[in-house]
């Protein structure tokens, strides 16, 4: 027997309790991974509390995230007693995920542990720390270099925008943080933030084109908010955009991209080919310094998934949440 948060569906809503499970009750799968640590996204935090249409099949244990060893493997690319990490690819949405102590999954989903990682730390990463790499890897492809001027990260104090803060600085870049909690600026800072802007100011309706602020952005926000960081990009600038924590909408014009060569790049972690996300996570191992582990994470209990999942929906949750699977 093993433990797993399950979601299931009633009267419309949903509703998440911690059960003991069976091998037996698992999911198809060539491997089956002992879990040692998942993570709290966004996206967990739409499943769990049912706020997002993420889960359209029930009974489901959620969980986008989870690192571990393979416990069975009737694939020729893992062996029992591999370390691996899986994100994305559906997992935690319509097929069972890692708030679990075990899971059966398809081997093509898995990424070998890259040297210098572990379970805790590459959880600790997780799909949002994949997600900032993924976003730093499109603004370096795009050409913006740490001498091309400031880059502005949106949503700062969660989960994909503390790491996108950390990394960017780590790389020599100016950061510049976008913040709706002034209470975030001391964490902010010790990531290696340089400068802050409140929310509300970047929420702020803009004109087709602002003065000219920014070389690079990281986006998690959408909205009005990138309809503003498209309109203060400086010429040739790039934006990363990723997320939706404020709005899926974007309403602006075409005048960043036409006058000011402005280039717009959409960064998915889910579906990203094995081949870039083995670089990220190789990149990650070598960006990220030992100190920042614990600077970036709170570690929580399987039994207290469903607060922390409404407190990252209601934005209350600063850097990564680290799911242990042995506590609680
Ligand atoms: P998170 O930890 O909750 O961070 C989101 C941050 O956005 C919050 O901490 C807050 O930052 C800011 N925010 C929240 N509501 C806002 C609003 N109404 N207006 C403006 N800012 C707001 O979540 P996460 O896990 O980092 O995910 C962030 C976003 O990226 C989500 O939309 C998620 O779905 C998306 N995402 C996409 C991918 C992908 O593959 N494309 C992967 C991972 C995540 P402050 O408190 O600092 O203002």
């Amino acid at each position: 027997m093993f433990k797993a948060l399950v979601l299931e569906q009633q009267d419309a809503k949903t509703h998440a309790s911690i059960r003991q499970l069976t091998v037996a009750d698992l999911p198809a799968g060539d491997v089956l991974v002992d879990v040692a640590y998942s993570s709290l996204n966004y996206k967990d935090g739409l499943a769990v509390t049912g706020k997002g249409k993420i889960v359209r099949q029930f009974p489901m244990v959620p969980g986008i995230d989870f690192a571990g060893t393979v416990a069975e493997s009737a694939s020729e690319r893992f062996r029992p007693g591999d370390a691996v990490i899986l994100t994305g690819w559906g997992v935690g949405e319509n097929h069972w995920g890692g708030f679990a102590q075990k899971v059966r999954v398809n081997s093509e989903w898995l990424v070998p542990m890259p040297a210098g990682l572990n379970a805790q730390k590459a959880m600790i990463i997780g799909t949002a720390g994949l997600t900032a790499m993924l976003c730093v890897m499109a603004l370096e492809e795009a050409g913006v270099t740490p001498d091309a001027g400031k880059v502005l990260v949106t949503g700062a104090a969660g989960g994909v925008g503390s790491v996108a803060v950390l990394l960017l600085a780590r790389l020599g870049y100016h950061v510049v943080a976008v913040t709706g909690r002034p209470e975030t600026h001391a964490f902010l800072s010790a990531l290696g933030a340089k400068e802050f802007i409140s929310r509300e100011i970047m929420n702020q309706p803009c004109r087709p084109l602002e003065a000219q602020r920014w070389a690079g952005a990281v986006d998690v926000v959408g909205g009005e908010m990138l309809a503003r960081v498209l309109a203060e990009m400086a010429y040739g600038g790039a934006v990363a955009a990723c997320g939706l924590a404020g709005s899926f909408k974007l309403d602006t014009t075409v005048m960043p991209f036409i006058l000011r060569n402005v280039s717009l790049r959409g960064v998915d972690s889910v579906s990203c080919p094995l081949a870039r996300r083995v670089r990220a996570w190789e990149r990650l191992a070598a960006e990220l310094p030992e100190a920042a582990y614990a600077d970036l994470v709170q570690s929580i209990a399987l039994e207290a998934v469903p607060q922390a999942a409404q407190d990252i929906i209601n934005g209350r949750v600063c850097g990564r949440v680290l799911i242990d699977l042995a506590q609680g």
